[in-house]
């Protein structure tokens, strides 16, 4: 849960970064689309977001079925 919330708000707070640099966020001449990028990155290696959501759903199953 900790992971599926940190990475979602890092993608949410870098997308809003580079709404907020306007056509300069989108381009490569500053650091805020590569901090979008990156944090994108989070939600997928180490096993991507949706597979850690269907194990705790499991988990949450299993235990209501105790
Ligand atoms: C830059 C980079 C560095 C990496 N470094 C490492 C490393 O050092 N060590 C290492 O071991 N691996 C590393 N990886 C691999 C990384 O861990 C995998 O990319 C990651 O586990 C996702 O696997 P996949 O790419 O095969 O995507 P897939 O598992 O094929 O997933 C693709 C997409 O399918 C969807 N999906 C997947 N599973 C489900 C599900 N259960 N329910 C619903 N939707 C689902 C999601 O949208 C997901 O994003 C790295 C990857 C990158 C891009």
């Amino acid at each position: 849960m900790a992971k599926i919330n940190a990475t979602q708000a890092a993608v949410d707070n870098a997308n809003r970064a580079v709404q907020l640099h306007g056509g300069l966020g989108y381009t490569t001449e500053y650091h805020v689309e590569r901090y979008l990028r990156d944090a994108k990155l989070l939600t997928i290696a180490g096993g991507p977001n949706e597979g850690h959501k269907d194990t705790l759903a499991k988990a949450v199953i299993e235990q209501d079925g105790e």
